[in-house]
């Protein structure tokens, strides 16, 4: 396959590690880096990559990882702070944080040296690089080339229902911490960990209604686009200040929606998009910039694998190969979006239950896995659930609205059916379902399809009816998922299950 030359548009983490591993593999292909900032030389914010990333990373080019290792820190354990009350988890082992602009510059640096010509400052359009043999469209969320090719793509952005800001915090935190802070107009939330010596990351996310009733919409509208939305920022020190112990710091930071991307097609014709131009995941899952480099080492993994003889082929077998990671990431993160865009409806949950309805929000932690690394917070989330050791608790007898049941789990004529197949458990459909379920006066049982993302759909919509339709809830459930249906006992989703044997017609799981 031939590829004298390759344009690289957007020299964010996603086109400066592909132009980089292009050009190792292919030291006499001319590889250009059109890069329409300059580097902020104040502060970015951090990213965060765990262990198994920098593994990968690593194998992939060596040297960049040991620049990333060299600026980073270390992450500390994760806290849920709740009402002056915390619990600690410890799972961040071997992860790192590093600021945004050492990394780029890491990667810059390696890119010249290597002999890319990295233009900075410089826009550009497809027109202009087109006659390259390869055009990777690395050009983020926004991006442009997307939006010129957007029917070859097939791409879909979808806007988040909540707001977030993303700051900074003028010291280095001892917690990757997750602090809920109710205002007088409604709840704020921020993420946050330390990436420096002196530094830390805050995101921050709000309702729209907290955001409206606090007068930040006009706020946002008066702030200019190059400018950090100050009175916001003022309102948010107020808030957090005494939680974080230290002073925000905007940089051009205003509240935004989080956009969802997806393309049904990574690549027309000699063109691939990568990074967040192609997918996004939602930010409190950390792993877009992850996504992104990972990407780059697949592509260029599949530029140089002699079972691909055309660029077409390549760039369709990197699609092939990369799609259902980025997918189940996609999953994870969009439950993770629902999770906190809804997270003051169990504020109410102890901190060690909230930590474990946390962890298992997307599916990724269940309690039986932390419980062999932490059972300390699993017999504590346990305590506070009001349950016994977590083998029992499906099986020890249990009071729901006054009704005693001999178990959790209940047989084929309890309750009453009701079928399900909800994707936003909090939106517009959930609410007509809740409605549904309001009107049984009996235990509700929600069923559906048997695979475990369509279990985890059904778990997610039972707490909006467990909580909002005040009756007993149950989900119907493959008996080989019971570990999803225990954590979903522990963190408040559900009473009930009816176990279900998947028939051989059934979709796999
Ligand atoms: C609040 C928040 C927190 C986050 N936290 C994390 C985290 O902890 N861990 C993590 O892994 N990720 C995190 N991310 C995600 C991460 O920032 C992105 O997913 C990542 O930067 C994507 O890399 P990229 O190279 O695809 O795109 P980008 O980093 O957006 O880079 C695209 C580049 O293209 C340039 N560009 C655009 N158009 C043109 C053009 N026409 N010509 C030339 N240049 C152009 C832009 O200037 C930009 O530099 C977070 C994101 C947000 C919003």
């Amino acid at each position: 396959m031939r590829l004298d030359d390759v344009s690289v548009i957007g020299g964010g983490p996603a086109g400066l590690f592909a132009s980089i591993l292009v050009k190792r593999a292919r030291p006499d292909t001319a590889v250009t880096v059109f890069e329409r900032s300059v580097p902020d030389s104040t502060f970015g914010f951090g990213v965060a990559f765990t262990r198994r990333t920098l593994e990968l990373l690593a194998s992939a080019d060596n040297a960049v990882v040991s620049r990333l290792r060299d600026a980073s820190i270390a992450m500390p354990r994760q806290e849920i702070r709740v009402g002056g009350r915390s619990v600690f988890s410890s799972g961040n082992d071997g992860a790192i944080g590093v600021a945004r602009s050492a990394l780029l510059t890491a990667l810059t640096d390696i890119a010249c040296d290597l002999g890319i010509r990295v233009e900075l400052g410089r826009a550009a359009g497809l027109a202009e690089v087109s006659a390259a043999d390869l055009v990777i469209a690395a050009d983020g969320v926004g991006s442009e080339v997307r939006g010129q090719l957007a029917r070859d793509f097939g791409a879909c952005v979808t806007p988040g229902r909540g707001l977030f800001m993303w700051l900074g915090l003028d010291r280095r935190l001892e917690s990757n911490l997750f602090a809920p802070v109710r205002s007088a107009d409604g709840l704020f939330n921020i993420h946050c960990y330390p990436y420096a010596a002196d530094r830390s990351t805050i995101g921050v996310e709000t309702d729209e209604d907290t955001w409206r009733r606090a007068r930040m919409d006009r706020w946002t509208q008066d702030t200019p686009a190059d400018e950090s939305d100050k009175r916001s920022i003022e309102y948010l020190q107020d808030l957090f200040g005494p939680t974080l112990g230290g002073t925000l710091l905007g940089n051009r930071s205003r509240w935004m929606r989080f956009r969802t991307v997806t393309a049904a097609r990574w690549s027309a014709g000699h063109v691939v998009l990568l990074g967040d131009a192609a997918h996004t995941a939602h930010y409190s899952v950390g792993s877009g910039t992850k996504m992104a480099m990972e990407d780059a080492v697949g592509l260029v993994g599949a530029l140089q694998d002699p079972a691909y003889a055309t660029l077409p082929e390549a760039l369709a077998g990197y699609e092939t190969a990369r799609r259902p990671r980025v997918e189940r990431i996609q999953d994870l993160a969009d439950r993770s979006r629902l999770w906190w865009e809804t997270l003051g409806q169990r504020l109410d949950l102890p901190p060690a239950a909230l930590m474990l309805a946390y962890l298992s929000r997307g599916g990724a932690v269940s309690a039986a896995r932390l419980a062999e690394r932490e059972p300390g917070v699993v017999a504590e989330a346990l305590a506070q659930a009001g349950l016994g050791p977590l083998d029992s608790v499906l099986d020890a007898p249990v009071t729901v609205a006054g009704r005693r049941f001999p178990s959790r789990i209940v047989g084929d004529r309890d309750g009453t059916t009701l079928a399900a197949d909800i994707r936003d458990p909090w939106g517009d459909e959930a609410t007509t379902f809740v409605a549904a379920a309001r009107a049984c006066a009996d235990v509700v049982v929600i069923a559906g399809a048997a695979r475990r993302e369509r279990l985890l759909d059904r778990l997610a919509l039972a707490e909006n009816v467990r909580r909002r339709a005040g009756v007993p809830v149950a989900v119907e459930a493959d008996p080989a998922l019971a570990d999803d249906v225990v954590d979903a006992v522990i963190a408040g989703r559900i009473d009930l299950v009816r176990f279900t044997v998947p028939t051989d017609a059934e979709e796999p799981r």
